[in-house]
């Protein structure tokens, strides 16, 4: 069998491209541009990489964005006063805070801090509790770009058998969740898991966001299932790869996520949807008849 690459890289170009319609039509409409807050604590290369990749997507779909950044070593308390004042600014819609925060900050503080209504990464307690109980708020981008590729590629969600391996508030738990939403019957594997493969070997859908190289193999999945790989992980070559061995498992699936080109590019594609959804609710309509300059 020769597995169906399941390309994000398209999915993303697919939802930025809506997401950059819908904002210019917003912009037509409101007062102000969408914006975006971007919070970057710390002088983490990897982490300046992804909020750059993020301004520049932001920039392409007609999103503006502000910058806040710290430098390493900046006090919890001028993070969350920083958060406090964007909170209470009408002409940001969406905040981004970078993670993972330098050494000894409070994350959880940090994050809860921010306006659910204003959430972009949607990883507020409200918003997570929203998750859990069914109800519309912002989710969380891996996970839900996660679903957006299934849904493109027309995967059936319902009724499936879907292993989720990795339990991270970032992304397991909430895809998860969402699998459940969408009516599949969900397991979630760990590092207490006694026998991954056995789980592995169950599933129709198999998303794994281990953070672990090849902890999926081909002799661990049936033929035919459908693998999301979430996972980035740099091997001592530089090469950049998933969780999933992706030669020994493309062999059986009927369709695989690639890495690069998979779930990476969803993640900021939802992103700019989360944020384009919350300037929609956020920003107050010109009176009628007036169109903005
Ligand atoms: P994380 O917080 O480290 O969580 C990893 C999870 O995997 C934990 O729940 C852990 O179990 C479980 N796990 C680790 N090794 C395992 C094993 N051998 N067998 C079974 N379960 C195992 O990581 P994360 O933030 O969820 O990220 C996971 C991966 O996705 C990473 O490679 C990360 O770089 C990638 N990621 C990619 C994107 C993207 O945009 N593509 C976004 C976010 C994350 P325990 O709970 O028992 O420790």
């Amino acid at each position: 069998m020769s597995a169906l690459i399941l390309s994000g890289k398209e999915v993303a170009a697919k939802v930025l491209a809506d997401v950059k319609a819908k904002v210019a039509d917003l912009r037509e409409k409101t007062s102000a541009p969408p914006t975006l807050a971007v919070i970057l604590v710390g002088e983490d290369p990897a982490s300046q990489i992804y909020v750059r990749n993020k301004k520049r997507a932001a920039d392409e779909v007609g999103i503006t964005t502000r910058d806040y950044l710290f430098p390493q070593g900046c006090s919890q308390a001028e993070l969350l006063e920083t958060i406090a004042g964007i909170n209470r600014d009408p002409a940001v819609h969406g905040i981004l805070l970078q993670l993972p925060l330098p050494k000894g900050m409070d994350e959880d503080a940090a994050v809860a801090a921010i306006a659910p209504a204003k959430d972009a990464d949607g990883l507020h307690p409200v918003n997570l509790g929203n998750l859990l109980g069914g109800k519309p708020g912002a989710v969380p981008c891996t996970p839900a770009g996660c679903i957006e590729i299934l849904d493109h590629y027309a995967i059936p969600i319902e009724g499936a058998e879907a292993v989720v391996v990795g339990r991270s508030r970032l992304v397991g738990k909430p895809l998860a969740q969402l699998l459940l939403a969408r009516n599949a019957t969900v397991t979630m594997c760990h590092t207490r898991t006694r026998d991954l493969a056995a789980h592995c070997r169950r599933a129709d859908i198999l998303c794994v966001a281990a953070g672990r190289a090849g902890v999926v193999t081909g002799d661990m999945v049936r033929e035919g299932v459908v693998v999301i790989d979430v996972g980035v992980n740099r091997l001592p070559t530089g090469k950049v790869t998933g969780d999933v061995d992706f030669a020994s498992v493309a062999v059986k699936a009927r369709a695989i996520t690639p890495v690069p080109g998979g779930v990476g590019p969803m993640t900021i594609a939802m992103l700019m949807r989360n944020t384009y959804r919350a300037a929609s609710r956020l920003l107050p309509p010109l009176p009628s008849g007036e169109r903005a300059g």
